[in-house]
């Protein structure tokens, strides 16, 4: 499995995306920063998104990605993914014909450039070559994170979220798990804005990995706010664990098979 970082920030500023990953090429999870990364021919081969939740950082560039697709042949409709009531909400708020047009009908009902799929929690479904599940997180809104299974091994992403049970009660029961990315928002010192934000801090990562009972698989993290980088490093480094890896925009991270 290819994963190719095309945001890993919890901030957008110059040099820095906002949360998006693409998988062997055609699965997006999350949409911060895809149409100022990808060149238009990698757009056209994305097949899916995978939605965490409706937080901005997170779907900015679905709107962007429908317009450039809507114009060139594409034979079928960009397909968005997450729970009922998140598709709701980005179809109520974003494609609604006021803030972007509704490409969910546009250039017609019959060849929409996107469409709004449901994926139900806890449920595993085939998406070209990759198994994907969603497992509700904590985060202020209704969140879920991915399982993603390949032949070579499962990763896990964990959308935004503070403390939380279930994801790692699914990962525990993952034989083949080879990689977690995991946010880390906020420094220690700022623990109470973390709670109010439903973010993880270093301490609450530390609380969290407590929870796997697996060898630790290799552990990515993201969504740093852009003036806690050094504190959040500093803090990361006092674990002590040489698997807790921070990503940078533009990194690739392969799964080979065991
Ligand atoms: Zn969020
Ligand atoms: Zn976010």
């Amino acid at each position: 499995m290819d994963i190719r970082v095309l945001g890993c920030h919890g901030s957008q500023l110059p040099g820095l995306n906002t949360t998006s990953f693409l998988l062997n090429g055609h699965l997006l999870i999350d949409a911060g920063a895809v149409a100022n990364v990808l060149d238009i021919a990698e757009q056209r081969r994305i097949d899916q998104i995978l939605v965490t939740h409706a937080h901005l950082d997170h779907i900015r560039d679905i709107a962007f990605l429908a317009d450039n697709l809507c114009y060139g042949e594409r034979d079928k409709p960009l397909t968005v993914r997450s729970t009922p009531f998140v598709l709701e909400m980005i179809h109520a708020h974003v494609f609604n014909g006021v803030i972007w047009p509704d490409f969910s009908i546009l250039p017609s009902r019959e060849k929409p450039v996107i469409r709004f799929k449901a994926l139900v929690p806890g449920e595993t479904e085939w998406v070209g070559d990759l198994q994907v599940e969603a497992i509700k997180v904590d985060h202020t809104v209704e969140t879920v994170g991915y399982v993603v299974r390949s032949t070579e091994g499962t990763v896990i992403f964990f959308g935004d979220t503070g403390a939380t049970e279930p994801l790692w009660e699914r990962a525990n029961g993952v034989d083949d798990l080879r990689a977690i990315f995991i946010e880390t928002s906020l420094p220690d010192g700022m623990q109470e804005m973390a709670s109010q934000t439903g973010h993880l801090t270093p301490a609450l990562l530390k609380d969290e990995l407590k929870k796997l009972c697996h060898p630790h698989p290799e552990v990515y993290l993201y969504h740093m706010k852009w003036d806690c980088h050094d504190v959040i490093r500093e803090q990361i480094a006092a674990i002590g664990s040489h698997r807790i890896h921070f990503l940078t925009d533009g990194q690739f991270i392969r799964i080979d098979p065991r």
